[in-house]
């Protein structure tokens, strides 16, 4: 199984390179913003608690994330390996993940990070709200998104450094440029 952490700053450009690792290796795509997004759009109970959160920038509550993200894993046992985008945030998160993976005897294989300038990241999400009309793509929320990603998330860099399995890329450029970075990664995986 070849699982991977696609991991950066809201921005960064996750969800468009997941598309083309999706496409290129036949993985399954887990992201726990999407997962979130079509909740609030069906108004279930998890999406109005997840809402109150995202609104304001802040993390969804580690235990509702970790449980959620099991689940959708869960319905695809015959996987050949996930994509992880947008998850893990939080030091919690990637440990629970661990645990979780070594359970069916498999792991993180490695971390591909996304590396952009904040100041790029901003002007890339705000072009972003005015297309997309996504309620977070605001300046002020953009700006708690990225600290609390400074605060909260990017600890889960470090901890995937510690076990090896990091891979840093240039965020910057045109989408195949970075398409390609991140092809040269994976060809020692797949
Ligand atoms: P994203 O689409 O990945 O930018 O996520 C949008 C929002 O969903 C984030 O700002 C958080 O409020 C929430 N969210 C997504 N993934 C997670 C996660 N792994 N842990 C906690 N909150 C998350």
């Amino acid at each position: 199984m070849l699982n991977i952490v696609l991991f950066g700053p809201p921005g960064a450009g996750k969800g468009t390179q997941s598309e083309m690792i999706i496409a290129t290796y036949g993985l399954r795509h887990l992201s726990t913003g999407d997962i979130f997004r079509a909740n609030i759009k069906g108004e279930t109970e998890l999406g109005q608690l997840a809402k109150r959160y995202m609104d304001k920038g802040e993390l969804v509550p580690d235990e509702v994330t970790i449980r959620m993200l099991e689940a959708e894993a869960d319905k695809h046992p015959d996987a050949n390996g996930f994509i992880f985008d947008g998850f893990p945030r939080t030091t919690a998160q990637a440990e629970a993940l661990d645990v979780f993976l070594n359970g069916k005897g498999t792991m993180i294989r490695c971390m591909i990070s996304l590396d952009v300038p904040e100041a790029e990241l901003v002007t890339r999400l705000v072009k972003r709200g005015e297309i997309s009309g996504r309620a977070d793509d605001n300046e002020e929320t953009i700006r708690k998104r990225i600290a609390v990603y400074n605060a909260q998330t990017l600890p889960v860099e470090a901890y995937y450094q510690h076990q090896g399995k990091l891979h840093k890329i240039n965020g910057l450029g045109s989408i195949e440029d970075i398409s390609d970075r991140i092809r040269s990664v994976l060809a020692a995986f797949a």
